[in-house]
């Protein structure tokens, strides 16, 4: 019915106060243009780039479309300073993303879990890095941190944002939520197969085989001093992996760090996920997993240690 369809085309362009702002297809545009770069080439650093680039500014064209519905002053940096004339012409500081996942927590009640809020954090921070210096990371773990990232925003499509659209609005931007759909299997499809090629190398040290902070793939083999991720190629030192773990990892384990009692050293974490599928007491130092009994520590201990 091409009558109806003008007048509601019509009715959205000079109808009143319709605050939607900024619109949901926009923000789908941008997720669409992400799935297109990490789909296409994955040797070509460009292509991670505008993935990265276009997955940060879809992630706060769809978070702040939720802001905007609970009410439009909460997308300003300074909700205090909110006019709604700056509003209406798009001249205003807008909040950060960070802040738009808290006013989206807080005031909105919607559910972001730790893991999503970090999985933001990082692509911020791979997003400043690249603008900045170029690709300096890994691709493969900035393909992996960008597929947690679309995973979340399409989820927060089908669970927050979708079911507040009219229908039309539903259909509008249907043909471009099925391709991101597939590309979102392309990335998942990606990792695994990254996995699995990489069960082979991982056979026989699963005992050491940990969490990637920087991919969040179950794939870094702990080596003693040093720790590599067979997935990103992330070399990370136990020194610097005490900090993940005292921070805590993208999987939230081992927050609490002790002294081992087989090497003595400081490198002790509590309920590490290992590869195996089992939560254990893990030494980074002489890599593996600790049983407390039977690796009591000798009296002397201490006076052994280095
Ligand atoms: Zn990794
Ligand atoms: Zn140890």
């Amino acid at each position: 019915m091409p009558e109806e369809k003008a007048a509601s085309a019509r009715a959205s362009m000079a109808g009143p106060a319709q605050l939607d702002f900024p619109p949901i297809r926009n923000g789908v545009d941008y997720l669409l243009s992400a799935v297109d770069h990490l789909g296409s080439d994955r040797t070509d650093p460009r292509g991670i780039k505008y993935a990265v680039l276009h997955l940060h500014a879809a992630a706060e064209v769809l978070l702040k479309t939720r802001l905007v519905r609970e009410h439009w002053s909460l997308v300003f940096d300074d909700p205090g300073q909110a006019t709604e004339r700056a509003f209406r012409s798009g001249d205003f500081k807008s909040c950060t993303l960070a802040q738009a996942v808290a006013r989206l927590r807080n005031i909105a009640g919607i559910t972001i879990t730790a893991k999503e809020d970090d999985a933001l954090g990082d692509l911020g921070r791979d997003r400043n890095a690249l603008q900045h210096y170029g690709l300096t990371h890994n691709a493969h773990a900035v393909e992996a941190r960008a597929g947690r990232v679309l995973d979340f925003l399409v989820r927060f499509l089908d669970d927050v944002l979708l079911p507040g659209l009219e229908l039309d609005e539903v259909n509008a931007i249907g043909a471009d939520m099925v391709r991101v759909r597939d590309g979102l299997i392309g990335v998942r499809a990606f990792i695994t197969q990254r996995l699995r090629r990489l069960r082979g190398e991982l056979q026989g040290r699963e005992e050491r085989t940990i969490h990637c902070p920087h991919c969040d793939q179950l794939a870094m083999v702990a080596e003693g001093e040093t720790n590599r991720c067979l997935f990103c190629g992330a070399v990370v030192t136990t020194a610097e992996m005490m900090v993940y773990m005292y921070l805590g990892t993208p999987e939230d384990e081992g927050s609490l760090i002790g002294i081992c009692p087989r090497c003595t050293q400081h490198t002790l974490v509590y309920d590490v996920h290992l590869a195996t599928g089992e939560r254990v007491t893990f030494c980074f130092s002489c890599p593996g997993p600790i049983s407390t009994a039977a690796d009591a520590p000798p009296a002397d201990a201490s006076g052994e240690r280095r």
